[in-house]
């Protein structure tokens, strides 16, 4: 047989059925990890494994260090510490001359918390599979995409193609909460031609994504014993109006002219009130309450310029009332310091996955501007690496039930192998 293009596609892709069912076990052994914050050692040394034993890749471990990091404009400060929560990269190097372009694979292995899990049908940790589906938390979001990327490059591998280029498979810690895990390993040198993120959109391509910040507001009460509640006050009460204030902000958010890239979105900047913390006992009037939240706002905002600007808004909300002018609440910011950003899909990476996924799916690629963040903002705005975001079909992502679809999970597998081909280059 001809060593066409036709048929080394063919040819990796009948690897990608043939490891099929591996794929599958594969990704619920990643689903049975509960790799929340803190806990991604154990599969990150799964990941890592897999990668030096079955894909030969050289594998290095990146520990994301603050003190290095925190000059840089997209780093957002943590509470907690990076001891023993590394980043893997494996790479691929092409021996010989390069032809083709290089390019990184990037997932995270981070997951939110189930909780509560009373509101589940499936175990959040159980990798259940029923009919096309399998359920667990972080299984959409993103680990089947991170199995996707990986037994792409594996199909390559098994089918003894050489690609003439550089391939990078990076597992990130911390996509959920700082994004620092993607940038530790950019810093560490791990760079290529383009950047490739198999978060769950569908199959679509990412053209654009809104900024996020998280703020944390604490207010204040005067406690007491409720049989003294008239001279004291009540923090939960107060907080209130500090979560009003929050709402009419997002509202003001929106109702500003909109980024051309979210022009059809009909409210592209949410505001999520995430967490509340106050009281302990009945009888007592809580004398602290403690609000956080989300923050979307448009690309080509500052980070900085809305936190400075929440920050004045919610305290001149403060103002009006009498207790909260005389106790003004304590704004802080932690974790996410996240900037949107805009692309353009006229550009050789969107060509080269465009073509890839019309093989695959046979229809034309769809791009999408996306009410959250993902890393694929660093690549995009500090490193002029250019960098989208596709990936298999799921649903319930942070919710009960969370599920991936798995002949999407497929259908990836072989568009990312085929991008491969096509971009890398290979050795006929
Ligand atoms: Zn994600």
């Amino acid at each position: 047989m001809e060593n066409t293009v036709t048929n080394v596609m063919a040819k990796v892709f009948d690897e990608v059925e043939a490891s099929w069912e591996e794929e599958v076990r594969f990704l619920q052994e990643l689903g049975r990890f509960p790799s929340t914050l803190g806990n991604e050692e154990p599969i990150q040394r799964f990941i890592a494994d897999f990668l030096e034993k079955e894909l030969k890749l050289t594998v290095s471990k990146v520990i994301p260090d603050p003190e290095k990091l925190s000059s840089h404009p997209g780093y957002s400060k943590p509470e907690w510490s990076y001891e023993n929560r590394p980043v893997v990269v494996g790479e691929y190097r092409a021996s010989g001359e390069k032809q083709g372009k290089s390019v990184i694979f990037q997932g995270h292995i981070d997951v939110v918390s189930p909780e509560p899990t009373s509101t589940w049908s499936y175990d959040p940790w159980g990798s259940t599979i029923v009919g096309n589906k399998m359920y667990g938390r972080g299984i959409a979001d993103m680990k089947a995409g991170v199995v996707a990327m990986i037994f792409a490059l594996k199909a390559i591998r098994s089918a003894n193609v050489e690609l003439s280029s550089d391939v990078l498979i990076k597992t990130v810690t911390e996509e959920e909460c700082t994004g620092n895990g993607a940038l530790a390993a950019i810093e560490e040198g791990f760079k290529a031609d383009a950047a490739l993120i198999p978060e769950p959109l569908g199959q679509q391509g990412l053209t654009a994504q809104v900024g996020v910040i998280w703020v944390r507001i604490n207010v204040k009460g005067l406690g007491a014993h409720t049989e003294r509640a008239d001279q004291a006050v009540n923090a939960i009460v107060q907080s209130y109006k500090m979560v009003d204030a929050l709402l009419e902000y997002e509202k003001e958010l929106n109702n500003r002219p909109k980024h051309e890239a979210f022009a059809q979105h009909p409210h592209p900047n949410n505001i999520n009130i995430g967490k509340i913390h106050s009281g302990d006992w009945p009888s007592t009037v809580p004398s602290e309450c403690t609000i956080e939240a989300r923050v979307g706002f448009p690309p080509g905002v500052n980070p900085q310029e809305i936190k400075d600007e929440l920050k004045a808004f919610l305290l001149k909300a403060a103002e009006k009332d009498e207790w909260l002018r005389e106790n003004p609440p304590e704004i802080s910011f932690y974790g996410f310091h996240a900037e949107g950003f805009a692309i353009d899909p006229n550009q050789d990476l969107f060509k080269t996955l465009e073509k890839a996924h019309q093989v695959v799916e046979e229809r034309p690629l769809t791009t999408a501007s996306f009410t959250g963040t993902t890393d694929a903002r660093f690549y995009n705005l500090y490193y002029d690496i250019p960098s989208t975001c596709y990936g298999p079909t799921g649903a319930s992502l942070h919710g009960p039930d969370e599920w991936v679809d798995l002949e999407s999970v497929k259908r990836v597998t072989k568009t990312y192998a085929a991008f491969l081909l096509e971009w890398c280059k290979y050795k006929a």
